[in-house]
């Protein structure tokens, strides 16, 4: 016992002085990403689900308090689909919430459900609303946010140092149409702090992948990915992950949804991987091909998982460090020149 609290001192004392951190939350499949600048302001990406409980509204409220949060600076809403603002009216009577961004309306108003949440969510982020586009850059003090992708649209030009031809176009092959078009709505970005480059997609899907990789890279490559849409393989084609090519890739899977064997396959292909980290074990995809258990958060069934988060802390050198609650195991990376 004394080992382990002796292995978490590191994560649980002090949190994010001139470090940016970044915490999954386990949201047994949703999504609620907290971006902790080194400024001190937060962004919180999505607010995962809705339960009787709310199981997941406490859960991102815990991460907050261990970061020593106040308030959420901004909140980003990558799309309307509920394990994405299921748990935002519970979470909003926990903490303050500064300003609400997303991509502009739901497309998805003809099913009753979305658009109940869609006008509990108009209600609540009337105060401080904001509908983001390609190209816009997220006002999050001390680190550069640019938006790649909303409502659909891409950014029309290569960031900086990018827009080389992608050859493995060459062999795509289109998905049928998505049944779930607000996925294709989310809001996309990419993060630089220093070197360091993350990138998060919220849901968006294969064939709409294509409009930042194909025929050009408009991205260029990037340090940390997690996994567009829970590791679903409705995402994340190889000529968007092995155009990226990240260093180490966050995986918020749920215990049953994300990580099918051949999303591994396409990840552990791309150029220049060292890492795959899950925020849980995918019970139904064989052990051995989930990675090692030592970088995977949870590895119950929901009705018994404790809900540990992942955490990467990146210092101002591009040094940045993963890191298991569950054990106490942590693994250093450098970013990319
Ligand atoms: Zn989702």
């Amino acid at each position: 016992m004394l080992k382990l609290l002796i292995a978490m001192l590191p994560v649980l004392c002090c949190a994010g002085a001139q470090n940016l951190d970044i915490y999954w939350i386990d949201a047994e499949g949703g999504a609620a990403t907290l971006i902790v600048s080194p400024s001190g302001e937060s962004m919180l990406v999505d607010t995962a689900n809705r339960t009787p409980d709310d199981r997941d509204a406490k859960r991102i409220f815990a991460s907050t308090q261990l970061a020593g949060l106040k308030k959420i600076d901004i909140l980003l809403t990558t799309h309307f689909h509920s394990d994405h603002i299921g748990a935002m009216p519970a979470l909003a009577k926990l903490i303050p919430i500064g300003m609400y961004m997303d991509h502009g309306p739901s497309v998805e108003l003809d099913r009753p459900q979305v658009a109940a949440a869609y006008k509990a969510y108009e209600e609540q982020s009337s105060v401080n609303r904001h509908i983001v586009s390609a190209g816009d850059h997220i006002p999050l003090k001390g680190v550069d946010i640019e938006v790649i992708m909303s409502h659909g649209q891409a950014i029309t030009k290569a960031l900086k140092g990018a827009g080389a031809p992608n050859p493995t176009c060459a062999d795509f092959k289109p998905h049928g149409v998505e049944p779930d078009p607000d996925n294709d709505q989310s809001v996309g970005f990419l993060l630089q702090f220093g070197k360091f480059r993350f990138i998060d997609m919220g849901d968006l899907t294969w064939n709409y992948e294509q409009k930042l990789v194909c025929p050009a890279n408009l991205i260029g490559t990037v340090d940390l990915f997690q996994t567009t849409h829970h590791g679903l393989e409705r995402s994340n084609s190889p000529q968007f992950v092995w155009a990226i090519q990240p260093k180490v890739v966050v995986m918020n899977n749920g215990p049953r949804k994300g990580g099918p064997a051949s999303v591994f396959d396409i990840l552990r292909h791309s150029p220049g991987l060292e890492d795959i980290w899950q925020g849980h074990l995918a019970l139904g995809t064989p052990k051995e091909v989930n990675t090692d258990e030592k970088m995977i958060a949870n590895l119950e069934t929901t009705a018994e998982c404790k809900g540990n988060w992942l955490k990467a802390s990146v210092d101002s050198k591009g040094k940045y460090t993963l890191t298991n609650p569950r054990n106490g195991f942590s693994k250093t990376y450098e970013a990319k020149p």
